[in-house]
């Protein structure tokens, strides 16, 4: 405890203000499950205690200060207080100021919304400022910390926008951590043993570290009677006094039976309760995965699970193993039913395994554990081989670490099989997890198989339910190929789209790919069970034919030939080519992507992701082919036109009309949408006989009808546009 009567310099600083937000939160919502707040004060302990055994594996020289790891509990009913220690790694200064109020979190902000959409308090930890869960039940909490390499701070609050710290020349801590609660007038249950000991043992009991309370003990003992005058009224009295034992203990048994019989004066001892403390240590339990499976029950995986992870809920599932042999190890791994609220948020993706090393932590978030993509997945690694003080570096080229990374793979998928196995538990899974599954596509090739079985879309025919590709192959028809398949933003988007009218209209399935990460776990996944997956959006979408069929097709080519050479020229840059296409049924044209290029939806994507590099966006933007339908009218009247002059005005600024109108319905963005709009207004105003000034729409370069007058300065028009564009 700081004196008070030192004056030493006390800094004030006022909490980040989503904090300050935070904390009265806290402090006013009604809440009972209050009980919480000590597991979210052990984890931070338990936190702290694995981050100096972590330092201490390279430089031993770090426990100097303390070798002993513990968190330890004290309760005081004086002055209401409640003492958390730990003799974990401690804080700094600059540590406490910004870990304890000052630097705002992402969590923060994205708790209270969670709240206030009705998430529960009690999930605190999961958002990464379980600390502040002190508040439920103190009203002024006192942090006093010594880091390895800085002097011991104490840092002090009362909540209301505001927190002291300074210097604390008190009682040194060594090395370490104590949260002293001073507890609001109504929480004085968690003064009392039996409640720690309850809380403990429901939240924490899995805890890697010794979790100690200190205890009030009483034993007997003998005392010589011979002063003894008065009675028993005096002997509770006696006992409160006596915290420890400076007489000796008698154990004289018989003594005992006679003291009870005071009628008798004759001896010379008696027997009588003294208290004293003592450290009792309430999580005892072996480490859960050490024990034979058969023997667990689902409440004890689901406890191990939520102190594992903070999590308020169960988990999903779980595959607990050992595989013994030439490389001998234990695991435990979770599903969560939920994905967490960043699982995707940060670039530096955090993995939830921790590794022990014959039962002693080493490290979490081992990133060559388990590859990127099972991130969501939770649980521990013991292993019998590793060596203790193993270090990052080291385990990076770790041939025993890259065997386990194998195995963990290989049982979470059977772990996920299994869940393919359950419909409901798979849904909840896929709902939450798809991304992952998709990115394991795009990243495992060993596995892609066994993923893509996993794999769920919504298809032309599937109706509200999802169907996997194998009952997707189920339904192809006999002279079916290929899968076919599409990429957008949404269900209804691409329905109605111009692609998918003639795939559906001769009778094929389309799957429908409208999550973005559909597109990067397309690039990989080429094909399924032997049938090649095809975009009807991209180039080269054939259809089986019979013979009268590819007669027909090959005489509208020819037909079609010069249409298409001048359609090419005057687009010129904007596409690559001009051809005739078999996927249209009533729109005129579309616009389709080049089979190595990006789709719409990815030239979409990747826009909306800012991609500051624009240099991707030349290459990888999508190649354009223009696809016409030969059996459009449109397309016949344009023919004749462009066969009869190819240089006639009109086929000019039609052809671009045309194009524009093409890309938005395919799915592109228009660099320019003024321009278009602009072509659009001029339309109108012809289709109501009203004169080119009089529409108000700005004066373009084209003459959409072929019967409008030339404009002045067409010449100098047409080659604007090309810059515009
Ligand atoms: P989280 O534990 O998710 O990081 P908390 O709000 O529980 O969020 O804790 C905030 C930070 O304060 C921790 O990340 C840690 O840096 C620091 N901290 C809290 N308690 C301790 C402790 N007992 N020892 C060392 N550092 C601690
Ligand atoms: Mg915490």
């Amino acid at each position: 405890m700081p004196e008070d009567t030192q004056t030493e310099d006390v800094e004030t600083f006022a909490f980040q203000a989503e904090i300050a937000q935070l904390m009265s939160l806290i402090i006013n919502t009604f809440y009972s499950n209050k009980e919480i707040f000590l597991r979210e004060l052990i984890s931070n302990s338990s936190d702290a205690l694995d981050k100096i055994r972590y330092e201490s594996l390279t430089d031993p020289s770090r426990l100097e200060t303390g070798k002993e790891l513990h968190i330890r509990i004290e309760l005081d009913k004086n002055d209401r207080s409640l003492t958390i220690t730990d003799t974990g790694i401690g804080m700094t200064k600059a540590d406490l100021v910004n870990n304890l109020g000052t630097i705002a979190k992402s969590g923060t902000k994205a708790f209270m919304e969670a709240l206030q959409a009705g998430a529960d308090i009690s999930m605190i930890g999961q958002f990464g400022v379980g600390f502040y869960s002190a508040y439920l039940v103190a009203d002024r909490v006192v942090v006093t910390s010594k880091h390895n390499d800085d002097e011991q701070y104490t840092w002090e609050s009362a909540a209301g926008g505001s927190f002291t710290i300074k210097q604390d020349r008190g009682q040194p801590l060594q090395r370490g951590t104590k949260i002293i609660l001073y507890l609001k007038e109504d929480q004085i249950e968690y003064l009392e043993e039996r409640r720690i000991k309850e809380v403990v043992k429901k939240h924490s009991q899995f805890i890697g570290y010794p979790i100690k309370l200190l205890v009030e003990k009483e034993r007997e003992k003998a005392v010589p009677d011979d002063e003894d005058d008065e009675k028993e009224g005096k002997e509770s009295e006696e006992d409160k006094s006596a915290t420890t034992d400076e007489k000796p203990i008698v154990e004289d048994i018989g003594a005992e039976d006679d003291a009870d019989s005071s009628t008798v004066k004759a001896k010379k001892t008696k027997t009588i309760k003294v208290k004293y403390t003592e450290d009792e240590e309430l999580n005892k339990t072996k480490p859960l995965w050490t024990r034979n499976p058969d023997d667990i029950s689902e409440e004890e995986y689901g406890e191990f699970y939520r102190s594992l992870t903070n999590d308020w809920e169960d988990h999903l599932a779980t595959k607990h193993f050992s595989v013994e042999g030439q490389l001998e190890f234990r695991a435990l791994l979770f599903v969560p039913r939920r994905a967490p609220f960043d699982l995707f948020e940060n670039r530096k993706q955090k993995n939830k395994i921790k590794l022990y090393v014959r039962r002693v932590f080493i490290m979490d978030n081992c990133e060559d554990l388990i590859p990127e993509w099972l991130n969501f997945v939770c649980g521990v690694v013991d292993s019998e081989d590793l060596p203790l003080n193993i270090s990052r570096e080291m385990l990076q080229q770790n041939k025993i670490l890259k065997v386990i990374r194998k195995h963990l793979v290989k049982k979470a998928l059977e772990l996920f099989e299994e869940l393919n196995e359950d419909k409901d538990s798979f849904k909840k899974f896929y709902e939450n997890f798809s991304k992952n599954i998709k990115l394991g596509i795009h990243e495992d090739s060993t596995n892609r198989k066994k993923l893509s079985e996993l794999l769920r879309f919504y298809t032309s025919a599937s109706g509200d339910e999802m169907s996997t590709l194998k009952d997707y192959v189920s339904r192809m028809k006999e002279s079916q190929k290929q899968i076919y398949y599409i990429t957008g933003e949404n269900r209804d988007a691409v329905a109605n789209s111009a692609f998918v009218e003639r795939v559906k209209k001769r009778g094929f399935e389309i799957v429908y790919m409208i999550d973005p990460i559909d597109e990067y776990c397309i690039q990989q996944l080429k094909e399924y069970d032997g049938k090649p997956l095809i975009s009807v959006t991209k180039e080269g979408l054939e259809f089986p034919e019979d013979d009268e069929e590819k007669k027909k097709a090959e005489e509208q080519k020819q037909k079609l030939e010069n249409l298409c050479k001048v359609m090419k020229d005057i687009l010129d840059k904007r596409v690559e080519k001009v051809v005739v296409s078999n996927r249209l049924v009533t729109s005129p044209c579309c616009i389709v992507t080049s089979q190595y290029g990006w789709t719409a939806n990815m030239e979409r994507i990747m826009k909306a992701q800012a991609l500051r590099d624009t240099s991707t966006m030349g290459y990888m933007a999508a190649k354009k082919h223009l696809e016409i339908n030969p059996d459009h009218s449109i397309i016949e009247n344009l023919r004749q036109k462009a066969d009869a002059d190819k240089n006639d005005k009109s086929v000019k600024d039609l052809v671009m009309l045309l194009f524009e109108t093409a890309l938005l319905a395919s799915g592109f963005n228009l660099e320019d949408p003024g321009v278009h709009a602009g072509r659009i207004y001029r339309m109108i105003g012809l289709g109501l006989g009203i004169d080119e000034e009089d529409t108000g729409a700005p004066v373009d370069d084209f003459n959409p009808m072929d019967d409008m007058p030339p404009l002045e300065g067409d010449e100098e028009d047409m080659s604007r546009m090309e810059e515009v564009d």
